[in-house]
């Protein structure tokens, strides 16, 4: 029994007020078959929203079987109206989408998280749809979608059905049809409430009640109501699955998105894009990373490089000329004086040309001594290094490195052969280990000969360009470094005030690090820009996600009058920008290792696709989906029933 105690709504419009209902007061037996008459504007409508829970009124009590329930929340109405009442309007409020057995079945989506549509053809064969049961609604008649709205509204065996204005929109044929099949619910025991403004549909009640100005006019008893079916709620509790329920609003969604394939598509196309541009970004540019590390690591990692830097910085050696020049004593005073060296190697350099059969070849020329070998990791790959006797006897023989193999020995194994370095013959020895390019000149277009065979045979220099040293450990790097200098300044007699600039002595480990720093930074900003590229295609989701829920407001009006709370609407909108944006993420991903593939393959660049990266595009796509679809979807779910229901 339901009963209403002086309810009143009262809509405010700016300054005035409009009283919808004035203070109705009103009980209606559980089998009994009313129907609301009045004229139009005297709160009908409004009664009807109140009694069926769609709308709270301004004061006043409800009771259902005596139990007060006009203050609970939205979300308990909507439970409570899901598991009590059925729904039945006069616009139909059909899911254009879905088929006639999947309309009637909707609201136990909502219900039991599972459309049963056995019960529903069931349902639509008991309204005489039977045969209907996979067509959409614009393929029934107005009088057959009546039919399967009221199908609709028995699928969760409500205790009453609401119809407001069922026959509105039809033809009296369908009028008769639908008042009968209402009849036959009534006889059944269901609480049937229409409201009308037809005498004919009035005059079929059992109970008339008429309202005039938002208060009742008339309540006339006409014939005695039926036996109500004995139901209680608690037989209705369904245990809910929450894993199923999520799974159900993905399906859902998928299917939102796939009867709109070009919407999704274009939607799904921003973040498809700056995934693609994520995955590729990082994969080259960890690919450069790694090379550089690689040609980095063939370095040696305790090493400093002593160099006259006046060369470079002008000023001290235009005034200074060969004072600041590195010799061959120095290396000696160092290796000498200077604690916790572990090798030392001076070393000239210079371009020549060499040839060896009909091929010429300009290249680096390394002159340096047999302690290089360890120094710079450059233990040959097939023969051997040259040994101090060599260097001392100024012997002509050169260790080439494998640009050089490939171009003038045509790749053929050279230990042993005769070529020429300016003219002047050499034996090959040994070919030295590939350092490769990774962005720098190619490290592999050199040849490596004795110190004094190239400062005195090739080169014609008397001072040295370097000095490497190695030292026996990290944490005494820094104090030979300044040993090292202060031992060299004193050596040259270089005056204080240039002695920042005079030599200078740089550490391995520093530059590996600062390139290494450098090409993160590098792959992090290319990350960053694809990743701007990525939010800017969330905004795309959010875009269309708004218009959609715009769009669809009349179908969230409906659902929620079926009995979807606030969460389920949110949850079925975030699904399904979280379907377009993992979607779109995925298939980012194959084309970011397309093109990956295609740039290696292209370009030549190094390329490394990490599962890092991989994860993380994936990761931030769905956060993508859930974040702008957040904004919609909790737009969707507080919209009011009846204002969404209403909305054109
Ligand atoms: P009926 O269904 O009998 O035609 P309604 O219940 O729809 O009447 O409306 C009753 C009164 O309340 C009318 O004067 C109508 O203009 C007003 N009304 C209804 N809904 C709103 C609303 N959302 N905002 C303001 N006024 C409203």
């Amino acid at each position: 029994m339901i009963e209403l105690r002086d309810i009143k709504k009262i809509y405010r419009m700016g300054d005035t007020e409009v009283h919808a209902l004035a203070g109705v007061s009103l009980t209606i037996e559980d089998g009994d078959f009313v129907a609301i008459m009045g004229p139009s504007g005297s709160g009908k409508s409004t009664l009807m929203h109140v009694l069926g829970l769609l709308d709270v009124p301004t004061t006043g009590q409800y009771l259902i079987d005596g139990k007060e329930i006009s203050q609970i929340g939205e979300d308990d109405l909507a439970v409570l109206r899901r598991n009590t009442i059925g729904f039945i309007f006069q616009q139909f409020n059909l899911l254009a989408r879905m088929t006639a057995v999947e309309n009637v079945s909707l609201p136990q989506l909502y219900s039991r998280q599972k459309m049963d549509l056995k019960w529903g053809g069931e349902l639509l064969e008991r309204v005489g749809l039977g045969t209907r049961l996979d067509h959409r609604p614009n393929q029934l008649s107005g009088g057959q979608q009546q039919r399967v709205a009221i199908a609709r509204s028995l699928v969760n065996k409500p205790l009453m059905v609401l119809a407001d204005e069922p026959t509105g929109n039809l033809d009296s044929v369908s009028e008769v049809e639908i008042l009968r099949i209402l009849k036959e619910l009534n006889d059944d025991g269901i609480t049937i409430v229409v409201v009308t403004h037809e005498e004919e549909v009035g005059q079929q009640a059992k109970r008339l009640v008429r309202m005039r100005d938002g208060k009742v006019q008339s309540d006339e008893r006409r014939a005695p109501k039926s036996v109500p079916t004995s139901r209680s709620l608690a037989d209705e509790a369904v245990r809910k699955n929450p894993y199923r329920e999520v799974l159900e609003y993905f399906y859902q969604g998928f299917r939102t998105l796939l009867a709109n394939k070009v919407r999704t598509a274009l939607s799904m196309l921003g973040i498809l894009i700056g995934v693609a541009a994520v995955v590729a970004m990082l994969a080259i540019g960890r690919g450069a990373q790694k090379d550089i590390e690689a040609s980095l690591s063939s370095l040696g990692s305790n090493l400093l490089v002593l160099r006259s830097g006046a060369i470079r910085r002008g000023g001290v050696a235009q005034e200074s000329g060969s004072t600041t020049r590195l010799t061959l004593e120095d290396a000696e005073k160092i290796e000498e004086q200077v604690a916790n060296i572990k090798g030392l190697a001076p070393a000239v350099q210079g371009r020549a040309q060499v040839a060896f059969g009909n091929k010429n070849w300009s290249t680096q020329v390394i002159g340096t001594t047999g302690a290089y070998e360890k120094i710079r990791a450059y233990t040959p790959v097939v023969g051997r290094f040259f040994s101090d006797e060599d260097n001392q006897r100024r012997n002509r023989v050169v260790l080439v490195g494998a640009t050089i193999v490939r171009e003038i020995f045509g790749g053929q194994d050279p230990v042993g052969e005769m070529m020429k370095i300016n003219k002047v013959s050499f034996q090959v020895v040994g070919v030295l280990p590939e350092k490769g390019s990774g962005g720098f000149r190619d490290q592999d277009d050199t040849v490596v000969i004795p110190l004094l065979t190239a400062m005195y045979r090739v080169l014609g220099k008397t001072y040295v360009d370097s000095i490497d040293i190695e030292i026996e450990t990290p944490e005494a790097m820094e104090q030979a470094q300044e040993e090292i200098l202060e031992l060299i300044n004193a050596r040259h007699r270089v005056p204080p005030s240039q002695q920042q600039q005079a030599f200078e002595v740089r550490n391995m480990a520093d530059i590996q690090a600062a390139l290494t720093d450098t090409s993160k930074t590098l792959a992090l900003l290319l990350a960053a820009i694809a990743a701007i590229s990525l939010v800017v295609g969330g905004i795309g989701i959010m875009n269309i996600m708004l218009v959609s829920v715009t769009e669809r407001t009349k179908e969230i009006g409906l659902r929620k009058a079926i009995g979807a709370r606030k969460r389920d609407i949110l949850l079925q909108f975030l699904a399904e920008s979280v379907v377009v944006s993992v979607i779109g993420g995925i298939a980012g991903i194959l084309l970011g290792w397309g093109v990956t593939v295609a740039v290696s393959l292209i370009a030549g660049w190094a390329t490394s696709i990490s599962a890092g990266s991989v994860f993380l595009a994936f990761f931030f796509s769905a956060t993508i989906g859930v974040v702008f679809g957040i904004y919609p979807a909790k737009k969707a779910s507080e919209l009011h029933p009846i204002q969404a229901l209403r909305y054109e």
